[in-house]
């Protein structure tokens, strides 16, 4: 079953190491990075495996960078930190001592019942922790961990510390067994809760009572024999007034919480607006986290008469997500429920494409024809060999292909493998990786 994804914010003021952290951690080997090729990025957060434990490591001070006073930017961080956060990281400077402001925001930190690390960075080694720390017990705050983002020390003594909090975080969602998990992304007001009032209104849509089974009031459980679905909401938290501009950034941490345990990722796009930048940021989010994808263009309603602005919204839709050709694109109205019936049988066959397993024999019948239909081109003179494949997971289909020079595999040659091991395992519409690994 599914755990729940662990997401871990750093927070602090600039320059107290925040981002050397992120990639001190991010860049760990088994960090599991997959690039994209096309996809605009921000590197604010990451998937982080740490002794078999995975969580999602979010550097909020790139996520928001628009507020006058420092003061009020990390307590604007410490606040979104709090609400979305399993395990916060407030960084502190060592070289520089204790502030004024770390002094209010731990305030502000000690009321969470979070797991909260306060961290003091820059101790480059042993011989002057204890004197850089020595201003820090004024917070009244323990453990304080010591550590220097840039060296490494102390890295492992803050991350054994945090190994039982992930694995407390790590709660399992007791969900009945092949629950599809959805996650309605978008940008606010794009109709991410109205698609789901309306697929819960369709007939033969039952609601399951969830209290007390998941720990998000934004999920809903959804039967329709014989199948079962959890829809989950990343709307932002609504409020009026001034707030309403910041809040919205809370959901991109929202977004990314609720990538980590969905099976198909829905993004809409509105169809009057058509694609903005963010929407292909998170199309690239989804992708980052390896999640099945369906695009729906919600409010088709609104141009159902407008020929030429539908041929303009399909072909800004087409260009902005090439990077995704795999991801089947519906035309819906969460408004007259258009396309929502046939989105049902899209969402199973993704799911079913996603969390396929194939026998090792089939998929090496598959590699040999590969490279004899197309040979790869000489790699320094020598000839690549392929030796053989194995599926290395499902959701999604990972597969390792074992050859003497992986390096040596240009590019378009391991995208053609790509698309034989698509075409051939009929896995047309979800992402595929292959890992290129040499003979151990
Ligand atoms: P951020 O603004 O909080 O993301 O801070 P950065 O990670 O960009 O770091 C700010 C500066 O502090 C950079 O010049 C880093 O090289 C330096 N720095 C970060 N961590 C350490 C550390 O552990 N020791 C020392 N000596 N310098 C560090
Ligand atoms: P969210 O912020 O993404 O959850 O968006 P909401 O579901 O709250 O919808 C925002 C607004 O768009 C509301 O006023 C909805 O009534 C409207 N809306 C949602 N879906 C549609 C649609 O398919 N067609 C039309 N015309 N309006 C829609």
């Amino acid at each position: 079953m599914m755990k729940d994804a662990t997401l871990v914010a750093l927070i602090g003021r600039p320059n107290v190491g925040k981002s050397t952290l992120f990639n001190r951690l991010s860049r760990r080997r088994d960090a599991l990075v997959d690039p994209t090729p096309g996809v605009t990025r921000d590197r604010h957060y990451a998937r982080v495996v740490w002794e078999d434990h995975p969580f999602i490591l979010v550097d909020t001070g790139g996520i928001d960078d628009e507020d006058d006073t420092i003061t009020n930017h990390i307590r604007h961080q410490a606040m979104l930190a709090i609400e979305e956060a399993d395990i916060i990281f407030f960084l502190m400077d060592g070289r520089e001592g204790l502030t004024p402001s770390d002094v209010e925001i731990v305030a502000l930190l000690r009321r969470t019942e979070k797991n909260v690390f306060f961290i003091v960075n820059k101790i480059d080694s042993p011989e002057i922790e204890a004197g850089l720390l020595t201003p820090f017990w004024e917070l009244g705050v323990e453990p304080l961990w010591a550590l220097s983002a840039d060296h490494g020390y102390g890295l492992n003594t803050l991350m054994a510390g945090v190994l039982p909090c992930l694995e407390q975080s790590e709660v399992k969602d007791h969900l009945p067994a092949e629950t599809m998990r959805l996650a309605f992304l978008g940008r606010p007001n794009v109709g991410k809760s109205s698609m789901i009032n309306a697929i819960i209104g369709q007939e033969r849509m039952v609601v399951t009572d969830l209290a007390g089974t998941t720990r998000d009031a934004v999920d809903t459980l959804v039967t329709r024999d014989p199948y079962t679905y959890l829809l989950i909401d990343t709307a932002g938290i609504r409020r009026k007034g001034k707030t309403t501009d910041k809040l919205e950034k809370f959901s991109v941490l929202k977004a990314l919480k609720a990538l980590g345990r969905c099976d198909v990722a829905l993004v809409l796009i509105d169809a009057e607006e058509g694609v903005t930048e963010q929407d292909t940021k998170v199309i690239g989010y989804t992708q980052d986290q390896g999640r099945a994808l369906i695009i729906l263009i919600n409010k088709w309603d609104l141009i159902q008469n407008d020929r030429r602005r539908q041929e303009q919204v399909l072909e800004a839709v087409r260009s902005a997500v090439t990077f995704v050709p795999f991801a089947p694109v519906f035309k819906v109205s969460a408004l007259t429920g258009l396309g929502i019936r046939r989105l049902f049988p899209e969402i199973g066959k993704v799911y079913r494409q996603f969390h396929r397993r194939f026998p090792t024999a089939v998929l090496n019948r598959l590699l040999a024809e590969a490279v004899e239909r197309h040979q790869p081109p000489m790699y320094r003179g020598r000839r690549l060999k392929f030796y053989y494949t194995a599926q290395l997971g499902t959701a999604p289909p990972l597969f390792a292909v074992v050859a003497n020079a992986p390096k040596g595999i240009h590019f378009s040659y391991q995208r053609y493998l790509t698309n034989y091991f698509r075409d051939g395992l009929g896995l047309d519409s979800v992402p595929v990786r292959l890992l290129f690994r040499e003979r151990s």
